[in-house]
Formats: structure tokens, sequence, C-alpha cells
């Protein structure tokens, strides 16, 4: 080694000693200090969300930093650069402007109120030119450069927006996502560690036991000290076994359930699965559907972090041995299994739980779930009382006679195999169980699917893993609905797209008559076109759809008439808003548009001259159905 390379190093361990242990994640070196916080700077801000954090159909991409119910306040370039794109958009990241910044990096700032002047003129040429509110615009490295420190815009609540904030991103050259909170800004505090509230153990084999029944089970966690928790009671499995974890990150000082950032699983001495959201792909953010527990999800709204990779999960942020964290027990055992969840300041917390390996018997003490039937990684799991005999599997081409696996208080419970035959009824000695037909769908596959009336065509992405899948149509209670069925939404997610045909023989007005989801008793529009009798339409979920006409037009109602303000409350009942234009004096004038109050307003308008203005507004839905008012301003 040289010399001046020794004395270097003395030199960082000097260094090191002076300071204390280096930081727990470090941005590459020189740009500790690169970007400012870009909202309220150097006073101490807090968090309602953070990167990573399991939303319904993504990791949330940023941080949204609170503003304490404001709008309007001054938000920073965070370094130096240009602008490299504006985006208006309704819903989504309503008001959004990306800086492109000489490391390569870009930061975003979304849910804006406004831009400042520059901007706003760069932008409102563009929004002339294409008469339209709504623009995706890619300046030139030239046309609007800013220093670090420069006010670019004011914070406010546009777009899908539950309350004013600024969602912040910083991506890397390629929109990879990465982590704000490595940044080390000072505003933001966390001494917090992640809190854990319960595991799950689930079997994925039909022979696979937890707690000696073929079930998931959800335990509740105790806390033992503020980042120590334990499970009650030994958890006894056999088989091929996963677990998942429901933990959520706390920041320092709100209530807001944050994401947590890696999770270390232990069984003994061995790390058998590691997850760490610590850059993330845009390409990949649909896979959080395979990442949490979907069916969990649906049924109770808790995310649990599945401990396994699961089929068809392409997510890259995890790292695991060849059994992809489902493990096998055979063999009589005792482990000790340690979880270390951490968050991205390294505030960590441990979970420890013991495992005892059990070959199943055939009477059990645990409770049974007395559902007739269910289904659990397709296993079909039927119960039946008091009845200690086969039960008999009528499949089209042939039975089965099945015995019961286990007995609880005369409570016998059945396994089958779903992949073995679909299944037409279960024969339960005494009743008749008749089955929805359904059909075994691969993922990967371009796969059609039939019945009398709707056509259901699988994409080759549109599964994540196989499902079994069955379509149906019925009339609601007074006839005048006729409802069509589309897959299982409780149980199954979709990667992509689904194409639906539909036969209907009700003479519909074919302009105005679209796809509509059903969710509690409200329709969303869902588009579709008519074609030789048959209706098309795409979704990327399953659930109840109807086919409704909207002839309505959409209602306008002047709020304000001046000569230098506008301002509408424009609504649709039923397909929505399409698009609106307003005319005075036949020149399109700049509109803004809040959809969540319904509400237009000019944004630069000011008829100086003193003649009288005839004002027109026309507004479409997505139905067509179009609506102009006029008026004349004085
Ligand atoms: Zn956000």
């Amino acid at each position: 080694m040289k010399l001046s390379k020794v004395i270097t190093l003395l030199f960082s361990l000097i260094v090191y000693q002076l300071v204390g242990q280096p930081p727990k994640f470090s941005p590459p070196i020189g740009e500790e200090d690169y970007y400012m916080f870009p909202i309220r700077p150097n006073q101490p801000n807090t968090l309602a969300g953070n990167m990573g954090e399991l939303r319904t159909s993504h990791f949330h991409a940023g941080l949204d930093i609170r503003t304490g119910g404001r709008k309007g306040l001054p938000v920073y370039a965070a370094a130096d650069g240009y602008i490299s794109r504006i985006s208006i958009s309704e819903g989504g990241y309503g008001k959004a402007l990306y800086i492109s910044h000489p490391n390569g990096e870009i930061t975003v700032y979304a849910h804006l109120e406004k831009f400042t002047e520059d901007i706003t003129k760069y932008t409102q040429n563009q929004q002339y030119a294409e008469k339209s509110l709504h623009v995706k615009l890619f300046p030139n490295k030239n046309d609007l450069i800013f220093k670090k420190g420069d006010i670019i815009a004011y914070s406010g609540n546009s777009g899908s927006s539950g309350g004013p904030h600024l969602h912040f991103e910083i991506r890397d050259k390629n929109h990879v996502i990465l982590n704000p909170l490595k940044y080390n800004f000072e505003e933001i505090k966390d001494s917090t560690s992640p809190i854990v509230k319960k595991l799950a153990i689930l079997p994925f084999t039909i022979d696979s036991r937890v707690n000696g029944i073929f079930q998931r089970k959800e335990i509740e966690i105790e806390q033992k000290s503020k980042v120590r928790y334990n499970a009650p009671d030994t958890i006894e499995v056999f088989g091929k076994i996963g677990f998942e974890l429901l933990t959520y990150d706390k920041l320092d000082g709100v209530n807001f359930k944050c994401g947590i950032s890696e999770i270390d699983f232990y069984i003994g001495n061995d790390l058998v699965f590691n997850q760490k959201i610590d850059s993330l792909k845009f390409s990949t953010q649909r896979n959080i559907l395979v990442h949490y527990n979907y069916e969990r999800y649906i049924e109770t709204g808790n995310k649990f972090h599945k401990m396994y990779i699961d089929n068809g999960n392409m997510l890259d942020i995890y790292n695991t041995n060849e059994h992809k964290g489902k493990f096998i027990f055979d063999e009589s055992c005792i482990y000790n299994a340690l979880v270390k969840i951490s968050d991205v300041y390294g505030n960590e917390s441990i979970f420890e739980f013991v495992l005892k390996c059990t070959s199943p018997t055939f009477n059990t003490t645990q409770q049974i779930d007395t559902q007739k039937i269910s289904q659990l990684n397709n296993v079909l799991v039927i119960q039946n009382n008091n009845k200690d005999s086969t039960i008999q599997i009528l499949s089209p081409h042939n039975n089965h006679s099945i015995s019961p696996k286990y007995v609880n208080n005369n409570n016998f419970t059945y396994l089958w195999k779903m992949n073995n035959s679909s299944i037409q009824s279960i024969d339960l000695c005494d009743s008749l169980i008749v089955m929805n037909p359904q059909e075994q769908v691969p993922p990967n596959t371009v796969f059609d699917f039939y019945d009398d009336k709707i056509k259901t065509h699988f994409r080759k992405n549109s599964l994540f893993d196989t499902i079994y899948y069955s379509t149906d149509n019925y009339y609601n209670a007074d006839s005048t609905m006729e409802i069509f069925s589309i897959g299982n939404p409780k149980l199954y997610p979709l990667r992509n797209s689904i194409d639906l045909t539909i036969l209907s023989n009700k003479n519909f007005d074919v302009n105005k008559t679209h796809a509509y989801k059903i969710s509690e008793n409200k329709y969303s529009f869902s588009g579709g076109v008519w074609k030789e009798h048959q209706f098309h339409f795409s979704t990327r979920e399953f659930g109840e759809y109807t086919l409704l006409t909207d002839s309505i037009a959409p209602s306008i109602t002047p709020i304000t008439l001046s000569k230098s303000n506008l301002k509408f409350k424009i609504k649709d009942d039923l397909s929505g808003i399409k698009n609106f234009n307003v005319l005075v004096n036949e020149k399109w004038i700049l509109m803004d548009y809040d959809y969540k109050t319904n509400q237009i307003w000019s944004v630069d308008f000011n008829s100086s001259n003193n003649e009288q203005g005839i004002i027109k507004v026309i507004v479409t839905d997505n139905a067509d159905n179009e609506t102009i008012y006029t008026s004349i301003i004085k």
C-alpha cells in the first residue's frame, strides 16, 4: 500500500471517530447537500406519506409533504436545473413540474396550485395553441432554467389529491423512483421504529398445515417494548408454508401509516427472505397487487407484505434463495424465527416467533372454519357436519370420492385440488352443492372464454397467475338492468386488461350506451363501443358491469360573470364530463377545472374593451351529450 493511501485511510478513520458513525444510508459522495427541501426549507416538516408506501395499485413514488391544510406555499427548485416536463391533468398529479438536474436526476413537484410567471406564460402559449387546459409539455434545455432555491410554483391540491400538500419525487435519469429521504433532509426527523401488527401463516399445498389444519392463520402480535414484538404462542407448521406481515412505519410527531423500507426474515440463523424498497420502476408498479395479499385487502383493507415471492411477481425488490420464501417443513423440529423491519432512517423493530414442525393428525383440537366452502391457494376447503363418510366431487367426465382430512367436534374437513378437474357439484350425502362451473385460465397465454352472452379475451399479460374464471348475467330485482358478472373480484387482481364482448338483445341507443362498473350502487363509466350488434369494452378489474344509456346532457350553472372573471359549475349525472370549452365572442378562453368541486374558472380573462361580450360555454359528457350555455357580459 502506498504511503499516501495509508494516510488517507488514517485520516478517514480519524474523521469517523470525530463525527461518530457514518450515516447508515449515505447518498453518493459529494451529493449530500445536492438537494434542498422543496417547501418550507430549514424548518421542521412532517409527511403524510413516504416513498414505498403501499397504495392500492402502486407503491407511493415520493414524499407527501404536509402544508398545514394551506395552499399557495412557495415551492422551490430543489437544485439547479431546467424544467423538462410540465403536465396538467384532471386527475393524477394535477398541475406538476419536472426539473432535470446536471447530475442526471429528475425532481417532480405535484398537485400544485399554480406555476410562477415564466412557466405559466410558457404553458399558456401551448394551452391556447392546443385549445386545452390539459397539456403535457417537454420544454427544451434552454427554455426554463432555474437555480437551486428559486421559486417555481405554489403548492396546492390539484389532481387526485385528498387535501393540500406537496408531492415530491426524486428519480434517476431513467425515471427509476428513488427514495428522497436518503438525501439527508434535516427538515424531516424520524426516530420512531416501524410498528408490527399481525403475522399471517398460510399453506401452499394440499398436504400443508398451519396449527394442524389447512388455513391461513392471522396472529395478533404482542408488543414487548418500543422495538420488540413477539407472537404469543408457538406456531405449528407442516408442508409448504409462507409468511405474511402487517407492518407500517410511523414518523415522529404524526400518526400516518407510512411505508417501511426493509424486511429481513430469519429462520434459525439463516436469512431466508429480504425485501428492500429502495428504488422502483414504473413498469413494475402494478405488481404491488401480488406483493401484498390482495384477497385480504379486499376483505379487510389490511395490506400484508408477503414474505415470499408470489407467482407472477416481477418486482426486483427481493433477495432470497431458491425457495423464494416458501418453506417446506417436513420433520419434527423447532425454529426460532426473527423478522427485522427497518425504515429508511435505519430505525428497526424486531419481531420474534417460534415455529414447531408437527405432522398432521386426523383429530384436531383447532377451531375449524364453519364456512361450507372456501378456497385458498387453489385448494377447495369443504366442511361437512356429523358425517364421517366420503363425499362425492362430481365432474363432467368422472366423479371422485374423497375422505375427510381432519375433524374437530364432528366437523369434518375435505380438501380438493382445484386443478384436478372442473367441478359441477359436490354430493355431501344429505345435500348437493351445485357449483358455478369455472374454467382454469393460465397466465402468459392468450385465452378465450365463452358463455352464451359474454366472450372474454385474456391477453398474454392479463394475468399474474392461474385463475378459476366464470362469467354470469342476470337481471336486477325490478328487471330493469342486466348485470354482467365478470370473474371473481374478491380473489383475483388483473395485471393487464381483458377484452369483453357482450351480446345484448335489448334495443339500446348505441351512441349513448356504454359499460359501467357497479360498486356499492354507484356506476363508473368504463367506456366501450358497439360493433355489429355486439358491445366491446376492456377492463383491468373483475366485478359487476352493466350497460347504461346516458341521454341527459351536462348541467352548466353560472357562478360569476364579469369582465375579469368567469366561473361556472359543470356537472354530469352518469357518464361524466369529457370536455368543456368557453368562448367569448368566438375566442377560446383558458379555464381551470377542479373535478372535485365541479367548477371551471377563467385564468387570465380580462375583457378590457367596452364592447359587450357574447359568452358561450359548451360542455360534453362521455356519451357525447352536449349542453351550450350562452349569455352576455356587459
Ligand atoms: Zn403523493
